[in-house]
């Protein structure tokens, strides 16, 4: 279930370098290329899912698990106790591989990294609309 033209399918299949932190049956974790810090991570399944639309329901718990075990030894053996851990999907939400991932990202004081999203309190107006749109 690789894809042929996928880097994470290709690094799954050991054509392209990477550095392994964890593998099992379903998942497969190694250092992002390009790290926003130290033991920045992405947790990728065995299998090719695009994003989170596409990838089945036991195949993300899979993920997720590991994701955990993962973020569990880096504060046993790193005393990491500050992480985050995010996953975009589509290209307008920036994704950029196509195969579906989870990063870990340490984070720690004056880190030198920042999301800075700017919030749009002017939304609240619209929130029973918003809510409104689910329930038809
Ligand atoms: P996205 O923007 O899709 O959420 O994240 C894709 C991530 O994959 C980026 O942070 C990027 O640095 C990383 N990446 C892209 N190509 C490679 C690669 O060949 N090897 C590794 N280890 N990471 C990669
Ligand atoms: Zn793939």
């Amino acid at each position: 279930m690789h894809k042929k033209d996928c880097i994470f399918c290709n690094i799954i299949k050991g054509e392209i370098d990477s550095y392994k932190v964890y593998e099992d049956k379903r998942v497969y974790a190694f250092f992002d290329t390009n790290p926003i810090n130290e033991y920045h991570t992405l947790v990728i399944p065995k299998n090719h899912y695009q994003d989170i639309f596409d990838i089945p329901e036991e195949e993300l718990v899979a993920v997720i698990k590991a994701t955990k075990k993962i973020a569990n030894i880096y504060k046993e053996k790193l005393e990491v106790n500050n992480l985050q851990i995010f996953s975009n999907s589509g290209a307008k939400a920036e994704q950029d591989v196509f195969h579906f991932h989870m990063h870990i990202v340490p984070r720690e004081e004056n880190d030198g990294q920042d999301i800075n999203w700017s919030t749009k309190p002017e939304l609240q107006e619209k929130f029973d609309q918003l809510i409104e749109k689910l329930n038809n």
